[in-house]
């Protein structure tokens, strides 16, 4: 039986750890974290996952919380003007729906049912030095340790990362007692809120340790109005900031905010982190290879929430690639190899993500309007987010862009 360790244990380390064990893998899994401590600790994402990643989950019958989490079937987009009102707004119907479910309820859950099947699991917050150790004793060693200090042992790839630094500052704030999107109060959607020059405002539903929440979510420009969470300690005080903020730039979430009060103490998160792609595989000073996964590789911006469909994306592309390696050894080839297969997908999303993040060009702009009057402009654009590669035949390019645009024109639906 081939053994391998996983070192952190998010979407995707989890993903793989419950996939590699129920094909008969030898599996340990290392976490800095208890499952209890995960479940009683601060919130890490806003993790709204779209249908292909979703569908991972349900190939591999862990998709436990389905049933309990609101169905997100439609996405909506925004645009505020000068005055703080809405110069567009459109809401994209989902082919699938999207769902998203508190990283506190799914991992601390996986980590039970990995511990419960059988699995190794060890709480220890593994340094370069253990992972010197293990390479020798595993057949292989993955790191899914997310963006924390293990990326060191893999070098930024400059070519795929535009920038050095941070582009948006993250507030999160999860909350009870919002009102319903006054649009379409019939079906739950995402909605993201652009405020030109300032940065964006995300709403989107989640289920949470207490039931049912709402995640209110703001990406501000660094040095801007948003930028001003940094060193607020206390949650009702960063609830407070998100809703001041709301009132004054997007007035019309603000208007179904009035009575949201946070879901627990530590339902507020804030940071920044600068997107980066990394060479997937990491040399220990003994001469042990591991092979990185998910965020350590391919960390993108949350504007365009795709991390953690990413994240299940990537364990899904390497389960296949462990599985279709049999007997053979985990080699450099084989590792480059993985990565490689892995970002044929991610590629699209870092691009996407990337672009998401500059100011958009005149043809985006123009894009996103005419989604108000095109109907599937907007279902296209919102179908988009399970599958950036789509954005290859109609978003970067100016021309593809008119001449799609001229199609659905025509197409006589709107
Ligand atoms: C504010 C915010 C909003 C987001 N919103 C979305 C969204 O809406 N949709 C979306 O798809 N993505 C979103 N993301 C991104 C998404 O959460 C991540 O990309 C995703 O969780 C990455 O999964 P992962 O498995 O690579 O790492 P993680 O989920 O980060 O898991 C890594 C794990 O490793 C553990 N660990 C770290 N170091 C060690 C160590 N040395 N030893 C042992 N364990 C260790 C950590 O504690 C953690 O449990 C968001 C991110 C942020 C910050």
């Amino acid at each position: 039986m081939r053994k391998i360790l996983i070192v952190g244990a998010g979407q995707s380390g989890l993903q793989l750890a419950l996939g590699l064990q129920s094909q008969g893998y030898e599996v340990t899994l290392m976490s800095n974290r208890t499952a209890d401590e995960i479940r009683t600790g601060r919130v890490m994402s806003t993790q709204c996952m779209f249908h292909t990643a979703l569908q991972h989950e349900r190939d591999l019958g862990i998709n436990f919380w389905e049933s309990q989490a609101p169905r997100i079937e439609g996405l909506g987009v925004s645009v505020a003007g000068p005055e703080s009102q809405r110069v567009i707004d459109w809401v994209g119907r989902l082919d699938g729906y999207a769902q998203s479910v508190d990283q506190r309820v799914k991992m601390a859950g996986w980590m039970e049912t990995f511990a419960q099947r059988g699995g190794q699991l060890v709480i220890h917050g593994a340094a370069v030095g253990d992972l010197d150790y293990f390479s020798r004793t595993y057949d292989l060693v993955l790191v899914s340790a997310g963006k924390g200090e293990l990326v060191s042992m893999f070098g930024r790839d400059a070519a795929r990362s535009p920038y050095a630094e941070p582009q948006r500052a993250l507030a999160v704030s999860y909350v009870h007692g919002l009102g319903p999107r006054p649009e379409h109060p019939d079906f739950d959607a995402v909605r993201c809120n652009l405020v030109p020059g300032v940065g964006e405002l995300f709403v989107m539903p989640t289920l949470t340790t207490s039931g049912r929440a709402d995640i209110l979510f703001w990406e501000g420009i660094p040095g801007g109005p948003l930028d001003v969470f940094q060193g607020v300690k206390d949650p009702s005080e960063h609830l407070a900031l998100t809703l001041e903020l709301m009132e004054k730039f997007t007035p019309w979430e603000y208007a179904r905010a009035t009575k949201a009060e946070l879901t627990d103490a530590n339902g507020t998160l804030a940071g920044r982190y600068a997107p980066t792609v990394r060479n997937p595989i990491g040399r220990l000073p003994g001469g042990g290879l591991v092979l990185g996964v998910a965020d350590v590789v391919v960390a993108n911006d949350p504007i365009t929430g795709q991390g953690s469909n990413s994240a299940s994306k990537c364990a899904a592309a390497y389960l296949a690639s462990i599985v279709e390696h049999g007997d053979k050894p985990f080699d450099e080839t084989w590792m480059r190899a993985t990565f490689d297969r892995y970002w044929n997908t991610a590629q699209h999303v870092t691009k996407w993500t990337n672009a998401m993040l500059g100011v958009p060009p005149e043809h985006v702009l123009g894009l996103i309007g005419a989604a108000g009057t095109l109907q599937p402009v907007a279902d296209r654009f919102a179908n988009g987010f399970d599958d950036p590669a789509d954005f290859e035949n109609f978003f970067f390019d100016p021309e593809k862009t008119a001449a799609y645009l001229a199609e659905a024109a025509g197409s006589g639906r709107s």
